[in-house]
């Protein structure tokens, strides 16, 4: 065997590089490598300018973001995906690929926390103007759009109240300004719904959620089609929003059960929806899947095997109930979403604590409003605790 350098102790001889590669692992091995050894170089010049295909460093590209990417890739049937170290990265990759300076989005007033404030602060100090909209209300975002319209930013299934965008209306109407509709599917994942397929020119994920569904990971994922992306792979290297290869390869074993656990998710979700419909201490239920909701037949025609798994209810106890649910600790309260097992959250102490009293109201979130993230459990299992946790009627 030739001596190898002590320096470089984690460089596989020759002989065992042949080794290695004798035989296909089949699960894609983690590649924890920073940089890659160049032959020559012409080769480097050649990997550098893109002329050949490869790997050198990690930040612009590496083995475990190109598998997710690959995985992502067909499920919302792209062109392209390009993987970040979150969610907030990756809309912050369609923002900052897509837009510039003196252009104009159509902000969805029923978006993720810290989206909200992206848009809302952030962006306008980089000269990006704003105009919140109600996504289902079609004629105002209509009205709203303006000619320097660039990007439209919506949520398939809207947090927390859990209000389903029209994707196609909506894809039509940024088309007609030339904007771009960048759509936050989340909540939905491509399980239950494919924006791109329905018109959307951009899909981003918080792969930290539901995607790879088991709580360990931090990620995002934006896919899209060849014409919007002649920046994105440049930008993501540029600002730095690069993904971890151990976050990446474990995401790859999240997603490969997905289709199965939404499934599964769902059908518990709808179980506890109408389970929580049929109780007096309850105020009321939002699942797009219960015939009440408000945007049930959209749903029913945009959405694939289910509804998706979170449930939004509001307890008549107000504060003082929600207190007891979470006392009880049948239910875990986590201030995310998406877990392989079923959790709460409570958005007036959490996700929406930064908004006025008013503000919430408007939205129609109280001091009693609980949002379910469902799981995966046995449906009997959730129904059980969700008995257990809450206050019985006197
Ligand atoms: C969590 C979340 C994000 C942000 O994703 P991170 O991975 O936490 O950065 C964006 N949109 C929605 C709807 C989310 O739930």
């Amino acid at each position: 065997m030739a001596k190898k350098r002590e320096t470089s102790s984690n460089v596989p001889s020759a002989e065992l590089q042949q080794r290695i590669a004798a035989t296909t692992p089949h699960n894609m091995p983690l590649y924890l490598a920073a940089v890659w050894q160049c032959d020559s170089t012409d080769q480097a010049d050649q990997l550098l300018a893109g002329e050949l295909s490869g790997y050198v460093y990690q930040r612009d590209k590496h083995p475990n973001a190109d598998l997710f990417a690959e995985a992502c890739m067909d499920f919302h049937q792209a062109d392209h995906a390009a993987i970040t170290s979150s969610g907030m990265a990756a809309i912050s990759l369609a923002v900052l690929s897509q837009l510039q300076a003196g252009d104009h989005v159509l902000v969805s007033n029923q978006l993720y926390g810290r989206t909200t404030l992206l848009f809302t602060s952030e962006l306008t100090r980089l000269g990006i103007q704003h105009t919140l909209i109600d996504p289902c209300d079609l004629t105002a975002v209509r009205d709203a759009a303006r000619e320097q319209t660039k990007m439209v930013i919506v949520e398939t299934i809207a947090n927390p109240l859990l209000r389903v965008v029209d994707i196609g209306a909506l894809a039509e109407i940024a088309h007609q300004v030339g904007a771009v509709l960048l759509v936050d599917n989340t909540f939905a994942t491509p399980a239950i719904c494919k924006p791109l397929a329905l018109g959307a020119d951009l899909v981003m994920e918080s792969v930290s959620k539901f995607m790879n569904g088991h709580g360990d990971v931090m990620l995002g994922m934006l896919a899209g089609n060849k014409e919007h992306w002649s920046r994105v792979e440049m930008v993501n290297a540029a600002w730095g929003f690069a993904s971890s290869p151990l976050e990446c390869w474990l995401a790859c074993r999240g997603v490969s059960t997905l289709t199965l656990r939404m499934r599964q998710a769902s059908a518990t979700a709808l179980a506890v929806a109408e389970l929580l419909n049929a109780r007096d201490d309850i105020e009321s239920v939002e699942y797009p899947g219960l015939p009440h909701h408000p945007d049930f037949e959209l749903a029913s025609k945009q959405f694939q095997s289910g509804f998706g798994h979170m449930v939004t209810f509001e307890l008549a106890g107000g504060r003082e109930a929600a207190d007891q649910l979470i006392a009880s600790q049948e239910i875990p309260f986590c201030p995310s979403l998406g877990d392989v097992g079923t959790t709460l959250s409570h958005p007036v102490s959490t996700s929406h604590r930064g908004l006025s009293a008013e503000q919430r109201l408007a939205l129609g979130i109280t001091d009693g409003t609980i949002r379910l993230s469902v799981g995966v459990e046995p449906t009997e299992d959730v129904l059980e605790s969700l008995k257990k946790a809450l206050p019985s009627v006197s």
